[in-house]
C-alpha cells in the first residue's frame, strides 16, 4: 500500500465558480468534470500503481486557492495532480484538446503530458491542439507552479463549441474509462 504513488484528481473551478458553461447542453464545467472525476477515482484507486485522492479547489482567489491547495497537497504526500478542465473561448467554432504543463517541468513529465494527449486524441478523435508550455503570464500558471508537485491541466475539448459539447456529453464513458488507462500509462513513465 505505501509503494503507491499518491496522485490527486481535481475537477476545475468551483460549485459556487463553475467554469464555462454550455447553455445549449445545460452542463458546466465543474458538474462534468466532478462526475468525471468520481468516476476516474474508482478506476485509479484499482489499480496498484496509484493512491488517488479527489480534491476540490479551496475557496478564495485563484493565486491563493492554489497556494492553499500546495501547502494541503504538499502535507498529503501527493507527486502528480491532474486538474480537469473544458475549454471555452470567444470564438464558437474554436475545438480541441489540448493539455498544460509547466514550460520548466521535466523531461518525463512532458512524455508524460504527450501520453496522456495523444490518449485524448486516440478517444475523442477530436481537432489536437498538443502539449502547452505555461509560463507567468499563461492561464492555469499558478496551479501549474504548485511547489514539489508535477501539474497538468488537461483539456479535452472546448464548452464553447457545440460540437466539442455534445462529443464530451456523448463519449462521457469512453473518456472516463480510455483516459484512466492513459493516465496509467503516463504513470509508469513518470515514477
Ligand atoms: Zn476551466
Amino acid at each position: 500500500m505505501e509503494s503507491r504513488i499518491k496522485i490527486a484528481i481535481v475537477p476545475g473551478h468551483s460549485a459556487r465558480r463553475p467554469g464555462c458553461k454550455n447553455k445549449k447542453f445545460n452542463v458546466s464545467e465543474f458538474s462534468y468534470n466532478l462526475d468525471v472525476c468520481r468516476a476516474l477515482f474508482d478506476l485509479l484507486h484499482a489499480m496498484p500503481l496509484f493512491q488517488p485522492i479527489i480534491f476540490l479547489r479551496p475557496p478564495g482567489g485563484y493565486k491563493t486557492a492554489m497556494e492553499e491547495m500546495g501547502k494541503i497537497l504538499n502535507v498529503y504526500g501527493v507527486k502528480w495532480c491532474l486538474e480537469f478542465h473544458c475549454n471555452g473561448a470567444q470564438n464558437s467554432s474554436a475545438q480541441g484538446h489540448e493539455v498544460w504543463i509547466h514550460q520548466d517541468t521535466s523531461e518525463k513529465h512532458r512524455m508524460a503530458a504527450k501520453i496522456i494527449n495523444n490518449g485524448l486524441g486516440y478517444i475523442l478523435e477530436n481537432r489536437d491542439r498538443g502539449v502547452k508550455l505555461a509560463d507567468e503570464s499563461t492561464r492555469g500558471y499558478h496551479f501549474l507552479n504548485i511547489p514539489k508537485i508535477k501539474c497538468i491541466i488537461i483539456e479535452p475539448g472546448f464548452f464553447s463549441s457545440h460540437t466539442d459539447t455534445a462529443l464530451l456529453l456523448a463519449k462521457k464513458g469512453q473518456y472516463i474509462e480510455g483516459i484512466s488507462k492513459f493516465i496509467k500509462i503516463a504513470g509508469e513513465v513518470l515514477f
